[in-house]
């Protein structure tokens, strides 16, 4: 279904949203042109995102992912940039605290439209919203319309130095599953004809039971246009019957996970959808087993010296499981291994992810990545004039 045009009737806008990140995979696009067409544009994040990375502290993550994102605001031409305080990554709850701060927000920069995200339990597929973007969406949206009561979080009004502000005329959705509305991102003619459209997409299902390693992978891959994540598990036993579901060209299986054994998941696959390409993360021992060294296996199955390429440790000696007899006889149904080692590669990850951001975000800014940012109307003030008349009063 064609996506209907974006208003164009306004000048200000807020943009709220749980964590750093969010609006440059959802809505950096459309806030580029934007703000290429003059109009104001602010963020306002809920949290700096401080328990985002696994291998870093939060009083670390913090800091360095807020100075990531006014960086990135800067690219599309957005300096108003907000973070508040007292709500942590992970755990932000809905309700009054939150309602308020977003209140006090909205009437300090009395904004025409507030663009907040998805706050539906999924993204349209099967995978999860997470709670942060459940309740901050809804928040945003209740406190637009909180910000004009001057009845409600009365402080702010009576002693805050804040005006009431009704002048919100609708609350928008990025990443809604029933966006109806969007912003064209392609800036020229040629621009769009190197897009996607002409190529087929790579379906990928992403099984982990790491959500972050997920995360990160996924952004990995959705940088590339053409790469599209269908489904995601955490749960070794979902993903057979999943893949069974979805044929995707590609599952990205993580070696150790709960329920069934990333080996045994692989072997499963194979046999019930070949034309799906495994790769296989595995933490650990994938240095060694990514090498294309056997480990040696002797005849009576008990092995006799460690993989050659492992170091013996010093005090233990040799480890006759560095690579699992099972690892080792699954070479022949595994397509890729990826060595990802430990704490060292989580970083490098990371990395990889700031860096494709980085790129990502340099290609909004010069307005080349090319389609449309779909939008929901998820509160409109002039649909009130759809119900049957009743005069607006505080506390209705
Ligand atoms: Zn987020």
């Amino acid at each position: 279904m064609p996506l209907e045009r974006f208003p164009d009737d306004w000048s200000r806008a807020l943009c709220i949203v749980a964590h750093p990140d969010d609006l440059e995979y959802g809505a950096a696009g459309a806030i580029a042109r934007w703000t290429a067409a003059g109009k104001e544009v602010a963020y306002l994040l809920v949290t700096r995102g401080e328990a985002g990375i696994d291998g870093m502290k939060p009083d670390e993550a913090g800091p360095r992912r807020e100075a990531e994102e006014r960086a990135s605001a800067a690219v599309v031409g957005v300096d108003a940039v907000q973070f508040l305080d007292g709500h942590a990554d992970g755990v932000v709850e809905y309700g009054l605290p939150l309602r308020r701060d977003l209140a006090a927000a909205i009437r300090g920069y009395r904004p025409d439209l507030v663009v907040s995200m998805n706050h539906r339990e999924t993204w349209g597929g099967l995978s999860f919203n997470m709670a942060d973007h459940r309740h901050v969406g809804l928040a945003a949206l209740d406190a637009s319309r909180d910000a004009g009561n001057r009845w409600i979080f009365r402080a702010q009004v009576e002693s805050g130095g804040l005006e009431p502000w009704g002048g919100v005329r609708a609350v928008w959705a990025f990443g809604s599953p029933g966006a109806a509305h969007g912003v064209d991102t392609t800036d020229t003619v040629k621009k769009a004809e190197s897009s996607s459209s002409g190529r087929a997409t790579t379906r990928i299902v992403l099984a982990d039971d790491q959500n972050v390693v997920r995360e990160a992978i996924k952004c990995l891959l959705e940088v590339e246009a053409d790469f599209e994540v269908v489904g995601e598990t955490a749960d070794g036993l979902a993903v057979v019957s999943l893949v069974d579901r979805l044929k995707p060209e590609v599952l990205i299986v993580d070696v150790a996970m709960p329920g069934l054994y990333g080996l045994e998941i692989t072997r499963q696959v194979r046999e019930r959808s070949p034309k799906t390409r495994v790769v296989v993360c595995e933490p650990d021992n994938s240095q060694t087993y990514a090498s294309e060294v056997r480990m040696p296996w002797p005849d009576d199955g008990v092995p006799k010296q460690s993989h050659p390429r492992f170091r013996p440790h010093p005090v233990q000696g040799w480890a006759p499981d560095f690579v699992p007899k099972l690892a080792e006889d699954a070479r022949e149904w595994v397509h890729e291994i990826v060595a990802i080692g430990g704490a060292e590669a989580q970083i490098r990850v990371l990395d990889d992810v700031l860096r494709l951001v980085g790129r990502a975000q340099h290609a909004v800014g010069e307005a080349e990545q090319p389609g449309a940012v779909g939008l929901e109307l998820v509160g409109d003030r002039a649909a009130h004039g759809h119900h049957p008349a009743r005069a607006p009063r505080p506390g209705s």
